[in-house]
């Protein structure tokens, strides 16, 4: 089913639901499904699957030489999102990029993704490879999610790249976008960034789902601008509670996200991790309350693989 159809049936009543990575390469899917497992009892409507592109690195060859790979090390998106749908009964929503994809590859993904009756696609650009500090389209791919977006919605017209193919099918994806109560990291401004979300949902994205944010104001703020902006589709909040330390500098600098002084000081005062992972888990348990009475259609959590604190959360939430 949908996400929009989701949230129709629904009728305003605010649903969990939750993002999880594939496995690193080489580990069993068992320790993915046992995190499922303890969320599957708040009936996530869908469960959205990251998609991982290709990495640069290089490998000591011992005699001074570096050999570079082009590796993988989170494979597996669109066969985890079928065992999903099998196992669970509940849609998987699985992330594509333009990154790592030429217009034909997207095409091939997108007619999988049909055969396995997946009905949602999340669109997104995707970042830059590690070794270059800019986003690089693959030759003949796309190079902004909005180009993405166009061709998936192509798809759902039935229009294939090879415009000689007869009586095509149609797909019918429900498409996501992202985006960024606190703009996205490139975007000289809120307002450039909300103008090219505006151009993803004129290209046909059905609902967008934000980067994390730690203050619900920002996230207010983000949807008041884009109703002024025109935009009209669901927006549905993405919320990760804090689990480290660590987490203090890493957020900010690998998302563009600021943390409340509050919450920074609370933080602070911890003696351990297992402490900062209680203190994140009552910081999201008050911003989901607090966003639940904003009928927002879905609380969306990232679980990050580890879903003990997402189960409190929900706990205290659902
Ligand atoms: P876009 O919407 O294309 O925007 C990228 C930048 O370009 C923005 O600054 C925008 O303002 C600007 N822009 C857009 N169109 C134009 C234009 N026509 N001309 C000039 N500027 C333009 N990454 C992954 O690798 N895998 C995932 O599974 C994944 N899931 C995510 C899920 C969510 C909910 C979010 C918020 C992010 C996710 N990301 C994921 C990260 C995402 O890929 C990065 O943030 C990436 O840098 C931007 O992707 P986008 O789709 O937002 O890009």
């Amino acid at each position: 089913m949908k996400v929009t159809e989701h949230i129709a049936k629904a009728k305003g009543k605010t649903q969990f639901t939750f993002e999880i990575l594939p496995p690193l390469k080489g580990q069993h899917i068992n320790a993915l499904f046992n995190s499922i497992d303890e969320l599957m009892e708040f009936k996530p409507p869908f469960i959205d699957v990251t998609y991982h592109r290709e990495e640069h690195v290089y490998k000591d060859r011992g005699n001074g030489l570096h050999e570079l790979k082009v590796i993988k090390k989170r494979p597996g998106t669109v066969g985890i999102c079928a065992a999903i749908q099998g196992k669970y009964r509940v849609d998987a929503v699985p992330h594509i990029l333009c990154g790592g994809f030429s217009k034909e590859d997207t095409e091939n993904f997108l007619v999988d993704l049909d055969y396995l009756e997946i009905d949602n696609v999340v669109a997104l650009r995707g970042d830059s490879v590690k070794s270059e500090t800019y986003f690089t389209p693959n030759k003949d791919g796309h190079a902004y999610a909005s180009e993405l977006v166009q061709q998936i919605a192509a798809l759902n017209q039935g229009n294939y790249l090879d415009d000689e193919l007869l009586n095509s099918h149609p797909t019918h994806f429900c498409i996501g976008v992202s985006g960024y109560p606190e703009k996205h990291m490139e975007a000289p401004s809120l307002e450039s960034d909300l103008h090219f979300l505006k151009k993803k949902i004129k290209a046909g994205a059905d609902y967008v789902v934000t980067q994390m944010f730690f203050d619900n104001q920002k996230f207010f703020d983000f949807v008041a601008k884009a109703r002024a902006e025109g935009i009209t589709v669901p927006i549905i909040p993405g919320l990760k509670p804090l689990s480290t330390l660590k987490q203090l500098n890493m957020i900010p600098h690998r998302f563009h996200v600021d943390l409340p002084e509050a919450l920074i000081k609370e933080v602070i005062k911890c003696k351990d991790n297992k402490a900062v992972r209680q203190v994140g888990v009552e910081w999201c348990i008050q911003q989901s309350k607090e966003l639940m009475t904003s009928s927002v259609p879905f609380l969306h959590y990232y679980s990050m693989g580890k879903s003990d604190n997402i189960k409190q959360i929900a706990e205290e939430v659902f």
